[in-house]
């Protein structure tokens, strides 16, 4: 049998081309905040993770620019041996001081953070306890390391505690959720996460990729905004959200950083994150340091986007962040709804099976401080036109503002 040919038989992305319905791996021609260029089409942007919208940020594409003309445009190696460059350990040093723990190491991107991270942690013996909705990240963690996984239905905090009640005592348990689901929207609910930690002489692990930045007052996220900082042993998170960048991080206590920075294979085996990108990082976290303007902006306008689709009748499920699902609940509805979306000016991404389970097929939206009041109010025109004409919504049941 040919290894490949599983790839010739393999007919999900010739049937959707053949549709013209093929979502993924779209160019896009230009890209400038909240709006971009797809197709020769001007587009709202309605599916970025630019929270703050920094990638645009002058203050931030300048230190970039000088980083770049003075350290050149790659780290050329590994942060063990030649890849570590003094603006690598001002990063570290300025996250740990803002998240409040001993130290941070960053990594190239979130997903070898949470890779690197949670494999060098897992011994033999050791349970990772997970929520069911966490990022794909963290699994492939846990299956690279030598720990199981045991997974506890989303936000289920009775099963979570029969899961951990269910691990024999001398086994090493951490529980890892992320802090803001990156799918739904939600948050975990960390207040009683805690407490079942404790009872059960658990570690836990907060991925806040979609936090950071975004929660609390301070913008140190979802640990902040719970008032659980001091519980949370490990907090991993990820540059390319609201730090407008590329690369991620790991904090926590002195001696579990120093183990994960020696023992993590994504980060020994791969080249470091690129002096763009590091400065790019530490001009964002001055402005999220101090970023409650940006924060109420956004805040704002998640408020605005969020309640106005729920009053015109769409299903955003348990969202309570800038991070808007629309549920549609099938895939050939969830594409035509994303098509002409796109056609009419808005980029969204569709999300199907197997990234959610079937029936759960959702148009993922995410809003940014950057959008402005008229770019919101034609969106929401625009859902609401096309909702209607798809039978998604049904003005008649339409609940009074
Ligand atoms: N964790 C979560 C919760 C995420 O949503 C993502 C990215 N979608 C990652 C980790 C990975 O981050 P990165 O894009 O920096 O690899």
């Amino acid at each position: 049998m040919d290894v490949f040919q599983k790839c010739t038989d393999w007919d999900f992305v010739k049937l959707l081309r053949s549709d013209q319905m093929y979502p993924y791996f779209k160019p896009l021609h230009e890209k400038n905040g909240s709006e971009v260029v797809l197709d020769g089409l001007p587009m709202i942007m309605m599916g970025s993770n630019d929270y703050l919208g920094l990638s645009h940020n002058p203050t931030v594409m300048a230190s970039a620019a000088e980083a770049i003309s003075k350290y050149g445009t790659s780290s050329s190696g590994s942060r063990l041996l030649n890849g570590t460059l003094t603006l690598h350990t001002q990063l570290e040093e300025r996250l740990a001081t803002f998240l409040k723990k001993d130290r941070a190491i960053v990594f190239s991107t979130g997903y070898e953070t949470n890779l690197g991270a949670i494999s060098a942690l897992l011994g033999r013996g050791d349970v990772a306890i997970i929520d069911r909705s966490v990022h794909a990240s963290i699994i492939d963690g846990i299956r690279l390391g030598v720990g199981k996984m045991l997974r506890f239905q989303h936000n289920d905090m009775d099963d979570l505690e029969n899961k951990l009640r269910s691990i024999p005592k001398h086994s090493g348990k951490l529980i890892i959720v992320d802090g803001v689901f990156s799918m739904d929207g939600d948050t975990a609910n960390l207040k009683d996460i805690v407490y079942l930690k404790h009872k059960y002489q658990a570690r836990l692990l907060v991925d806040d990729a979609h936090g950071i930045g975004v929660l609390g007052k301070n913008g140190r996220g979802t640990c902040e905004y719970f008032d659980v900082e001091a519980e949370t042993d490990l907090i991993t998170g990820s540059f390319s959200k609201a730090f407008g960048s590329l690369g991620g991080f790991v904090a926590g206590d002195n001696d579990v950083i120093d183990y994960i920075q020696y023992q993590a294979r994504s980060m020994i085996f791969s080249s470091s994150m690129t002096p763009a990108s590091i400065a790019a990082a530490i001009s964002s976290l001055d402005i999220i340091e101090n970023g409650e303007d940006l924060r109420a902006k956004l805040w704002a306008n998640t408020h605005k986007f969020s309640e106005s689709l729920q009053r015109m009748g769409f299903d955003i499920g348990r969202s309570t962040t800038p991070i808007i699902p629309i549920l549609i609940g099938d895939t050939p509805r969830t594409f035509h709804f994303w098509k002409q979306l796109q056609q009419h000016g808005v980029f969204t991404n569709p999300i199907v099976s197997p990234a959610v389970q079937e029936g759960n097929e959702l148009i993922r939206t995410s809003v940014m401080s950057t959008h402005t009041t008229a770019q919101l109010d034609n969106v929401l025109r625009i859902f609401e036109q096309i909702g209607t004409s798809l039978n998604i919504i049904n003005p008649g049941s339409r609940a009074p503002a």
